[in-house]
Protein backbone atom coordinates (compact mmCIF):
# COMPACT_ATOMS: atom_id res chain seq x y z
CA UNK A 1 0.00 0.00 0.00
CA UNK A 2 1.19 3.18 -1.09
CA UNK A 3 1.39 6.02 1.64
CA UNK A 4 -1.51 8.95 1.57
CA UNK A 5 -2.76 11.35 4.08
CA UNK A 6 -6.44 10.40 6.16
CA UNK A 7 -8.54 13.50 6.46
CA UNK A 8 -11.95 13.60 8.86
CA UNK A 9 -14.00 16.06 7.58
CA UNK A 10 -16.37 17.53 10.37
CA UNK A 11 -18.83 18.53 7.41
CA UNK A 12 -20.40 17.98 3.81
CA UNK A 13 -18.74 21.06 3.05
CA UNK A 14 -15.34 20.93 4.30
CA UNK A 15 -15.36 17.13 2.95
CA UNK A 16 -15.82 18.94 -0.72
CA UNK A 17 -13.71 21.28 0.26
CA UNK A 18 -11.01 19.14 0.53
CA UNK A 19 -11.76 17.39 -2.35
CA UNK A 20 -11.79 19.72 -4.46
CA UNK A 21 -8.26 21.16 -3.56
CA UNK A 22 -6.64 17.94 -6.05
CA UNK A 23 -9.67 17.35 -8.02
CA UNK A 24 -10.28 21.12 -9.34
CA UNK A 25 -14.21 20.25 -9.10
CA UNK A 26 -13.54 17.13 -11.89
CA UNK A 27 -15.76 14.15 -11.13
CA UNK A 28 -13.55 12.08 -8.58
CA UNK A 29 -13.54 8.94 -11.30
CA UNK A 30 -10.86 11.14 -13.35
CA UNK A 31 -8.87 12.22 -10.15
CA UNK A 32 -8.00 8.75 -8.31
CA UNK A 33 -5.48 10.80 -5.90
CA UNK A 34 -8.58 11.65 -3.95
CA UNK A 35 -11.13 9.14 -2.24
CA UNK A 36 -13.87 9.09 0.09
CA UNK A 37 -13.62 6.67 3.25
CA UNK A 38 -17.36 5.56 4.36
CA UNK A 39 -17.29 1.85 5.82
CA UNK A 40 -14.14 0.89 3.82
CA UNK A 41 -15.24 -2.27 2.82
CA UNK A 42 -14.35 -1.87 -1.16
CA UNK A 43 -12.09 0.81 -0.82
CA UNK A 44 -9.29 -1.09 1.97
CA UNK A 45 -9.50 -3.55 -0.34
CA UNK A 46 -8.50 -1.75 -3.68
CA UNK A 47 -5.57 0.03 -1.45
CA UNK A 48 -3.95 -2.86 -0.20
CA UNK A 49 -4.33 -4.76 -3.92
CA UNK A 50 -2.93 -1.50 -5.34
CA UNK A 51 -5.67 -0.79 -7.62
CA UNK A 52 -7.03 2.34 -6.08
CA UNK A 53 -3.60 4.40 -4.69
CA UNK A 54 -5.34 7.98 -3.16
CA UNK A 55 -2.54 10.00 -1.54
CA UNK A 56 -5.85 11.85 0.32
CA UNK A 57 -8.33 9.84 1.83
CA UNK A 58 -11.38 11.47 3.36
CA UNK A 59 -12.92 9.87 5.99
CA UNK A 60 -16.79 10.68 5.82
CA UNK A 61 -18.52 8.33 7.43
CA UNK A 62 -18.65 10.30 10.90
CA UNK A 63 -20.85 12.81 9.10
CA UNK A 64 -24.95 13.20 9.92
CA UNK A 65 -26.07 11.61 6.13
CA UNK A 66 -27.82 9.13 7.78
CA UNK A 67 -30.91 9.42 7.22
CA UNK A 68 -33.28 8.06 4.85
CA UNK A 69 -36.53 10.10 3.95
CA UNK A 70 -39.11 11.21 1.85
CA UNK A 71 -39.36 13.79 -1.09
CA UNK A 72 -42.12 16.02 -1.00
CA UNK A 73 -42.91 15.16 -5.16
CA UNK A 74 -42.23 11.47 -4.04
CA UNK A 75 -39.35 9.16 -4.05
CA UNK A 76 -37.30 9.00 -1.09
CA UNK A 77 -33.43 10.17 -0.47
CA UNK A 78 -31.28 7.96 1.18
CA UNK A 79 -28.47 9.85 2.91
CA UNK A 80 -24.63 9.10 1.73
CA UNK A 81 -23.31 7.55 5.14
CA UNK A 82 -26.39 4.99 5.21
CA UNK A 83 -25.65 1.62 6.06
CA UNK A 84 -26.89 -1.25 4.31
CA UNK A 85 -28.26 -3.20 7.29
CA UNK A 86 -30.02 -0.10 8.43
CA UNK A 87 -31.79 0.66 5.01
CA UNK A 88 -32.41 -2.97 4.17
CA UNK A 89 -34.35 -2.98 7.92
CA UNK A 90 -35.88 0.83 8.25
CA UNK A 91 -39.89 1.09 7.94
CA UNK A 92 -40.14 3.47 4.60
CA UNK A 93 -38.22 1.19 2.54
CA UNK A 94 -39.26 -2.01 3.67
CA UNK A 95 -43.32 -0.71 3.11
CA UNK A 96 -42.19 1.19 -0.30
CA UNK A 97 -39.13 -0.34 -1.01
CA UNK A 98 -39.27 -3.92 -0.46
CA UNK A 99 -37.43 -4.96 -3.80
CA UNK A 100 -34.66 -3.10 -2.32
CA UNK A 101 -34.87 -4.49 1.11
CA UNK A 102 -35.02 -7.78 0.27
CA UNK A 103 -31.65 -7.58 -2.34
CA UNK A 104 -30.08 -5.58 0.24
CA UNK A 105 -30.31 -8.72 3.07
CA UNK A 106 -29.86 -11.14 -0.23
CA UNK A 107 -26.59 -9.85 -1.11
CA UNK A 108 -22.92 -10.97 1.08
CA UNK A 109 -22.69 -11.34 4.41
CA UNK A 110 -24.25 -9.48 8.13
CA UNK A 111 -21.41 -7.85 9.13
CA UNK A 112 -20.54 -6.71 5.74
CA UNK A 113 -24.44 -5.03 5.79
CA UNK A 114 -23.66 -3.19 8.93
CA UNK A 115 -20.37 -1.64 7.67
CA UNK A 116 -20.77 -0.86 4.39
CA UNK A 117 -22.82 1.93 2.59
CA UNK A 118 -25.43 1.84 -0.20
CA UNK A 119 -24.64 4.88 -1.95
CA UNK A 120 -20.97 4.33 -2.09
CA UNK A 121 -22.28 1.17 -3.99
CA UNK A 122 -24.97 2.41 -6.42
CA UNK A 123 -22.91 5.45 -7.05
CA UNK A 124 -19.49 4.72 -6.91
CA UNK A 125 -19.38 1.52 -7.76
CA UNK A 126 -15.58 1.59 -6.14
CA UNK A 127 -14.05 3.34 -9.35
CA UNK A 128 -16.83 5.54 -10.20
CA UNK A 129 -16.82 7.32 -7.06
CA UNK A 130 -18.35 11.50 -8.00
CA UNK A 131 -18.57 14.48 -5.76
CA UNK A 132 -22.27 14.84 -6.29
CA UNK A 133 -23.02 11.63 -4.46
CA UNK A 134 -21.96 12.54 -1.48
CA UNK A 135 -24.87 14.53 -1.09
CA UNK A 136 -27.76 11.37 -1.11
CA UNK A 137 -29.10 9.65 -4.17
CA UNK A 138 -32.40 8.76 -4.64
CA UNK A 139 -34.03 5.28 -4.87
CA UNK A 140 -34.65 3.28 -8.12
CA UNK A 141 -37.46 3.34 -10.17
CA UNK A 142 -37.62 -0.52 -9.66
CA UNK A 143 -38.57 0.24 -5.97
CA UNK A 144 -41.04 3.25 -7.24
CA UNK A 145 -43.24 0.28 -9.43
CA UNK A 146 -43.64 -1.41 -6.38
CA UNK A 147 -45.99 0.68 -4.97
CA UNK A 148 -43.36 3.32 -3.53
CA UNK A 149 -44.57 7.11 -2.91
C1 LIG B 1 -16.81 -9.87 0.69
C2 LIG B 1 -17.55 -8.74 0.02
C3 LIG B 1 -18.84 -8.97 -0.46
C4 LIG B 1 -19.56 -7.96 -1.08
N1 LIG B 1 -20.83 -8.20 -1.52
C5 LIG B 1 -21.56 -7.21 -2.06
C6 LIG B 1 -22.92 -7.42 -2.48
O1 LIG B 1 -23.47 -8.51 -2.34
N2 LIG B 1 -23.59 -6.38 -3.04
C7 LIG B 1 -23.01 -5.16 -3.20
O2 LIG B 1 -23.65 -4.26 -3.71
N3 LIG B 1 -21.73 -4.92 -2.82
C8 LIG B 1 -20.99 -5.92 -2.26
N4 LIG B 1 -19.70 -5.68 -1.87
C9 LIG B 1 -19.10 -4.38 -2.16
C10 LIG B 1 -19.18 -3.38 -1.02
O3 LIG B 1 -19.65 -3.93 0.18
C11 LIG B 1 -20.10 -2.27 -1.44
O4 LIG B 1 -19.58 -1.67 -2.60
C12 LIG B 1 -20.27 -1.25 -0.33
O5 LIG B 1 -21.55 -0.70 -0.43
C13 LIG B 1 -19.21 -0.22 -0.28
O6 LIG B 1 -19.53 0.66 0.76
P1 LIG B 1 -18.44 1.27 1.72
O7 LIG B 1 -19.20 2.27 2.55
O8 LIG B 1 -17.68 0.24 2.45
O9 LIG B 1 -17.51 2.02 0.66
P2 LIG B 1 -15.97 2.39 0.74
O10 LIG B 1 -15.16 1.15 0.65
O11 LIG B 1 -15.71 3.29 1.89
O12 LIG B 1 -15.87 3.24 -0.60
C14 LIG B 1 -16.02 2.62 -1.88
C15 LIG B 1 -15.83 3.68 -2.98
O13 LIG B 1 -16.91 4.61 -2.95
C16 LIG B 1 -16.41 5.92 -2.73
N5 LIG B 1 -17.38 6.58 -1.86
C17 LIG B 1 -17.87 6.11 -0.70
N6 LIG B 1 -18.81 6.93 -0.22
C18 LIG B 1 -18.89 7.96 -1.10
C19 LIG B 1 -19.68 9.12 -1.18
N7 LIG B 1 -20.59 9.39 -0.24
N8 LIG B 1 -19.50 9.96 -2.20
C20 LIG B 1 -18.59 9.70 -3.16
N9 LIG B 1 -17.81 8.60 -3.16
C21 LIG B 1 -17.96 7.74 -2.14
C22 LIG B 1 -15.04 5.75 -2.10
O14 LIG B 1 -14.20 6.86 -2.33
C23 LIG B 1 -14.56 4.50 -2.80
O15 LIG B 1 -14.06 4.82 -4.09
C24 LIG B 1 -18.96 -6.67 -1.24
C25 LIG B 1 -17.66 -6.45 -0.75
C26 LIG B 1 -16.97 -7.46 -0.13
C27 LIG B 1 -15.59 -7.17 0.42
Amino acid sequence: MKHFQLKHAADVKQALDMAMTQTNGADLQSTPSTRFLAGGTTLLDLMKLDVERPTQVIDIHRLPLDKVETLDGGGVTIGATVRNADLANHPLIKTHYPVLSQALLSGTSAQLRNMATRPAATCCNGRAASTSAIRRHHATSANRAAGAP
